[in-house]
């Protein structure tokens, strides 16, 4: 033991943390706890007037923000992110991987799952991340900075009728594990896997009693989680509360993958 107060090391202040897809949901309250524990947070997604109210929320909590959109599958986008984050608010020191998405043309079985939906997926969940973990490398070396991952319990098991979802998520799993030995010791790069999460893009699955009642039930939490609930998690990996903490993958599912 240094003799270091456990709670200071919880403490974020002056870091500079870039969320994606922190335009609302599970990414929102990642923004605003990272921004909490004393960062300034830039939350990006494509949609600026989802932005323009987190950005808000991060200023009156005394942080510092930009309002920055990009689109993660799009490299050249991603690159000119970190450049202009780089010119408002310094280096990078900890970079959220959250954007994700699962849209309907992606569900089935894998013979009715066309090949633009795989694409769509993939380069969203993965390329994405792997794309701002590549244009951000430079910052968080300098500053020895971290990356925290948002995977999926569909990154740790399978589950039926998401093939190009749960490829990416446990195509992030292992991501987080090979980041995280070339970057040792200067960057940490960890993950966290939710269950199921009250966000949109669970919406068909809240709206409907039976298919919500057998998901909890089948949870050993018996609920879905709020997205606060997964953000305190990514705050703990980011922080230096974390700092032993590498290649490792969080589940953050009630207990959902301890069945
Ligand atoms: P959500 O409410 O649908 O929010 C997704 C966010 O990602 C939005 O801000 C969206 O903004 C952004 N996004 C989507 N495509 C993007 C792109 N190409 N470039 C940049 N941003 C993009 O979803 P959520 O439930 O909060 O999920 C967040 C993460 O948690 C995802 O990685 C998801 O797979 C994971 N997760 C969720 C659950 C759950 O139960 N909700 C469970 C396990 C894992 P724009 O559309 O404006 O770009």
């Amino acid at each position: 033991m240094t003799g270091d107060a456990v709670d200071e090391r919880f403490d974020l202040d002056g870091r500079t943390a870039v969320v994606t897809g922190g335009g609302r949901g599970i990414g929102k309250a990642i923004a605003l706890g990272l921004a909490d524990a004393g960062a300034n947070v830039v939350p990006t997604a494509r949609t600026e007037a989802d932005l323009e109210p987190v950005v808000d929320a991060i200023e009156d909590r005394g942080g510092e923000s930009a309002l920055l959109t990009c689109d993660v599958a799009d490299t050249d986008e991603v690159d000119a992110l970190f450049v202009d984050v780089a010119a408002e608010l310094g280096a990078v020191d900890v970079l959220v991987n959250n954007a994700g998405i699962n849209p309907e043309q992606a569900l089935g079985t894998p013979d009715r799952v066309d090949q633009d939906a795989w694409d769509l997926v993939t380069d969203v969940n993965l390329g994405g991340a792997f794309a701002c973990a590549r244009a951000a490398a430079p910052n968080l070396v300098e500053t020895g900075g971290c990356v925290v991952n948002v995977a999926s319990v569909g990154g740790l098991v399978g589950l039926p009728r998401q093939h190009p979802y749960v490829a990416s998520k446990h195509g992030l799993v292992g991501l987080t594990k090979s980041m995280a030995i070339d970057w040792a010791p200067e960057v940490r790069v960890n993950c966290v896997a939710p269950g199921y999460v009250a966000t949109d893009l669970t919406e068909d699955l809240t709206a409907d009693e039976d298919l919500r009642a057998s998901i909890e039930a089948r949870t050993p939490l018996d609920r879905f989680a709020e997205p606060g609930e997964v953000a305190a998690p990514v705050v703990f990996l980011a922080s230096a509360a974390a700092a032993y903490v590498t290649g490792t993958t969080l589940a953050v599912d009630g207990g959902w993958t301890a069945r």
